[in-house]
């Protein structure tokens, strides 16, 4: 019997740097600072058959350092899976902060819920199994919540990047942050489209207008960080 080809899977790791390089910086700069329950819950998403969708440990200490100088306390994140990013966002708010945690697959969440409480760091999120959009607009059906978060991740389904954009570019206050993940998708947003796996194409296509819509917004400072799969940074400025 003919084998099923193999889906291309699209690796959640630095891509314009050569491995040796990544590996470098990981050993010498992030592995070694990285908390005991951070590395725990890595250690156990390996055995996640989606192991490779999880945030870079690399991308999560430029995250870490965005939090601290934000001095970050109120923050949404959209895309938890096992919960990296999350545990990592957890760890650098203050005891009384609060993160807004998004995503259907509570499943997923469960398998870092140990080392989140482990930490003690559960009692600063509040977890809600749902697709985010819903969520984002009716925060923002009370004025209160207006410019009230900190700081936002968005690291899930890229067709509605601007759609979270829109939303969060009111939730977040001026000068916060909202950092947006895998915006270099596998680098096939430099690619033609020919040259990139068909599995791809799609993502591809919302990754490069993405790209270019929070480009052209004046509403935000940006950078695209050449870290992990790619971290655009946005700054609101009005
Ligand atoms: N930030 C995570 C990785 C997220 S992977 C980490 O640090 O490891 C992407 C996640 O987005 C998956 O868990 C998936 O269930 C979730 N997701 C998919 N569609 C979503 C939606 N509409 N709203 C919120 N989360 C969604
Ligand atoms: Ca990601």
């Amino acid at each position: 019997m003919e084998k099923e080809p193999k889906p291309a899977i699209i690796p959640n790791r630095p891509i314009l740097m050569s491995e040796g390089l990544v590996k470098y910086i990981l050993e010498s700069s992030v592995y070694p600072r990285e908390s005991e329950p951070l590395r725990e819950l890595r250690n156990a998403t390996d055995n996640h058959p989606l192991n490779f969708i999880a945030s870079s440990p690399d991308a999560g200490q430029l995250m870490a350092l965005l939090l601290k100088l934000l001095n970050a306390k109120k923050t949404i994140e959209v895309g938890v899976f096992t919960g990296y990013s999350l545990l990592l966002t957890a760890l650098n708010i203050p005891d009384d902060g609060k993160i807004i945690a998004l995503d259907p697959d509570r499943n997923s969440y469960e398998i870092g819920l140990p080392f989140i409480k482990k930490a003690g760091v559960e009692h600063k999120i509040e977890f809600l199994e749902s697709p985010a959009l819903p969520v984002l607009d009716k925060l923002l059906k009370d004025q209160a919540n207006d410019g009230s978060f900190d700081f936002a991740f968005v690291d899930a389904d890229k067709n509605n990047y601007w759609n979270y954009h829109e939303r969060l570019i009111k939730l977040v206050r001026i000068g916060g942050i909202i950092a947006y993940d895998n915006t270099l998708w596998g680098g096939s947003v430099a690619m033609a489209e020919e040259e990139v796996p068909e599995v791809k194409r799609e993502w591809r296509k919302h990754a490069i207008a993405f790209n270019k819509a929070i480009a052209d917004d004046s509403r935000l400072e940006l950078t695209l960080a050449s870290v992990g799969d790619g971290l655009s940074i946005c700054r609101r400025l009005l």
